[in-house]
């Protein structure tokens, strides 16, 4: 029979084609989907018992036919009747179509993001599609062509097999459609995980023969072809969370990334069924300091189907650093960025992820301290729990986390776990309550002291803890933004470096320490310190420390730091803050007895010599002696010696 299809429109495909032309290689996706759909549903049969007969091998196969041009997709599933064509093809798609090109013409964007694209996508790459399919039910098979106009035919033709053929006649702008490997990369992309088993031609593997043996009478190595199975239909994420292992969920996270070969740090199983249906398994990976986001995405899945693996506004912003899967009926097949950020269910999935981390890393917090409490000999003599064996690892994503998402932050508080200088792991109040006895200062605000690089800043440190105090080790990127979210949250809490002020200034105390030099020795004092020093750069300050602490030492405002560092880090490097100078003190210990002889001192040349001195051995343990400086100092040290 010939017939014309339902539309208005002349000619709809080129329309189609010119639409979605960036999108155009999701066709295979959309016609295996359909035939992995025809098939599940023919076991939904089966298993009601309407389809009495043999299911057999449900197999999909894609074959190429380079000689005649043609990609075609076929499966075993329920097939079509002639009328079923009638309807689904001729008509309903058909109309879809018109309606939807007739409603968004002038909208691009929302066409593509409502536009349910299905089997007609095959004109975007074809320019003449075949139908040859036979029912389950007991009816004639039926061949279907359509050459890209309104136009088509359909007749009744042999076919004694269940199922459905799709022929693709591939466009001649479209050649690389007709390319094996591209069509492989295509199935691995959309159709890795899809529910139903793929077969794409043919690989080689080598096994052990059954006949042949080498001569030290082990079997011999034979190659053997096989039919090539592009996807995994049962994977991990499917499963129940307690049928799976830690290796099983290693395994899978190198399937899924076969080219990271670093193992995951641990994973969270999402498997929830109300209000929304999501599953799907979100692994924490090793990042410390270099973080590309760029790599080893995490993949959106829709009944198994791959989506894509723009995650934004799906996953909240600091779980984009996460890997793994996500797979929910719930999230719309085939739309636009935009659409999708504004899907309720959508929204509704990030803030269910999100709590879900939390959870997983709130127990992993309190696990090792229950194993504790039941008496578990291990755990009492390595008090560390989980979440301390991989903080260093994960940390970064707890206050990115913490950083971008407030609902997040409150949970965190309580488990998010500071480090000191020792290596010893506290959670945020329990060490507050540490420190507070001797870091309250004289205004009755607790300071906390804290280095960004535990070698760099050792001299610092080791005065610290001279007086008693406790060192924090927080060296991650986001430190500067982190620490100012601590202080708004702790009142009366204020976060220092090692080396932003004098140890006297770092925990300003009531005791004054008396001065050894009158105010004229300190103006006499003051230039002759300058005139060694870069003044744009370095600020002489004068103090009265103790004198058994440095001479002189350099020190760099916290603020000004901070200020700068999250300028740096928040992508707003040219910014104020970003761009202002760095600026140092040079603090200058006025009860040293060096700097006493310094003032005394009356040969000029000597005077020089142990002003350089002072100053450079300041700058050094500062790690701000480079260069020629540097050069000067080591010369001017073997000569002294
Ligand atoms: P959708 O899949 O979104 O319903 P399509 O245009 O892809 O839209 O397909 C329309 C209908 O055609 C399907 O719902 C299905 O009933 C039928 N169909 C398409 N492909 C097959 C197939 N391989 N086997 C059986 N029926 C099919």
């Amino acid at each position: 029979m010939n017939g014309k299809l339902n539309v208005q429109t002349e000619n709809i495909f080129p329309v189609i084609k010119k639409f979605l032309y960036s999108d155009h290689e999701i066709f295979l996706r959309e016609l295996i989907s359909n035939a992995v759909d025809a098939t599940q549903k023919l076991k939904t049969l089966a298993s009601r018992g309407e389809f009495k007969g043999e299911l057999g091998d449900l197999t999909i196969n894609v074959a190429l036919n380079t000689k005649e041009g043609t990609l075609t997709v076929s499966d075993c599933g329920i097939g079509m009747t002639a009328e079923e064509v009638e309807k689904y093809i001729n008509q309903i798609a058909f109309s879809g179509v018109t309606d939807f090109l007739d409603k968004y013409k002038d909208d691009h964007e929302q066409l593509i993001g409502h536009f349910g694209l299905g089997f007609y996508s095959a004109f975007m790459v074809a320019d003449r599609v075949e139908i040859i399919t036979k029912s389950w039910t007991d009816q004639p098979a039926q061949h279907w062509t359509c050459n890209g106009d309104p136009e088509f035919t359909m007749n009744p033709t042999d076919r004694d097999n269940r199922g459905t053929d799709i022929v693709l006649h591939i466009a001649d702008d479209c050649k690389e459609f007709l390319e094996e490997q591209r069509i492989l990369a295509l199935l691995r992309k959309y159709c890795r995980f899809m529910p139903v088993a793929i077969r794409f031609g043919e690989e080689t593997v080598w096994e052990d023969s059954d006949t042949e043996c080498d001569k030290d009478g082990k079997p011999k190595r034979v190659e053997k072809k096989q039919p090539r199975i592009v996807n995994d239909p049962e994977p991990a994420w499917k499963k129940a969370p307690s049928a799976l292992t830690d290796d099983d969920y290693r395994k899978f996270y190198h399937e899924l990334y076969p080219m990271n070969f670093e193992d995951p740090l641990f994973q969270i199983h999402l498997n929830v069924d109300y209000p929304f249906n999501l599953t799907g398994i979100l692994y924490f990976p090793k990042v410390k300091r270099t973080i590309d986001p760029s790599r080893n995405k995490i993949q959106l899945y829709c009944n198994q189907v791959f989506v894509t693996d723009q995650v934004e506004g799906i996953v909240p912003d600091y779980l984009m650093l996460l890997h793994g899967v996500i797979d929910s009926p719930d999230i719309p097949l085939n739309v636009s960025r935009s659409y999708l950020q504004s899907d309720s269910n959508v929204k509704k999935i990030s803030s269910h992820i999100s709590k879900k981390v939390a959870d997983k890393l709130e127990e992993m917090s309190k696990a090792q301290a229950k194993k504790q409490a039941d008496g578990d000999e291990e755990a009492k003599t390595d008090g560390a729990t989980q979440l301390e064996e991989k903080w260093d690892d994960i940390k970064i994503f707890v206050q990115y986390g913490m950083l971008t998402d407030e609902k997040f932050c409150e949970r965190a508080m309580k488990f998010f776990l500071l480090k000191n200088t020792e290596g010893k792991y506290f959670t945020i109040d329990s060490y507050l309550d540490k420190v507070r006895p001797l870091q309250t200062d004289k205004d009755k605000s607790l300071v906390c002291l804290y280095a960004s690089d535990a070698d760099a800043e050792h001299p610092y440190i080791e005065k610290a803890k001279a007086k008693g105090y406790d060192v924090l080790l927080l060296d991650s990127p986001l430190e500067s933004h982190f620490v100012n979210l601590l202080e708004q949250k702790k009142e009366k809490t204020r976060f220092v470096r090692v080396d932003s002020d004098s140890i006297e200034k770092l925990i300003a105390k009531d005791e004054t320490i008396p001065e050894k030099l009158s105010k004229d020795e300190q103006d006499k004092l003051r230039p002759i310190i300058e005139q060694t020093i870069d003044k744009q750069r370095f600020t002489v300050q004068l103090e009265s420390l103790e004198s058994t602490e440095q001479p002189i030492t350099v020190t760099q405002s916290e603020f000004m730091r901070r200020y700068r560092e999250m300028a740096q880090t928040s992508g707003d490097g040219m910014g104020f803050y970003g761009q202002m100078p760095e600026n140092y003190n040079l603090v200058v210990n006025i009860n040293h007895p060096l700097i006493g002889r310094l003032l005394e001192e009356t040969d000029a040349d000597k005077q020089q010599t142990l002003v350089n001195q002072l100053t450079d051995i300041a700058l050094l343990g500062a790690g701000l002696l480079k260069g020629e400086a540097l050069s000067r100092f080591i010369k001017r040290s073997v000569d002294i010696i």
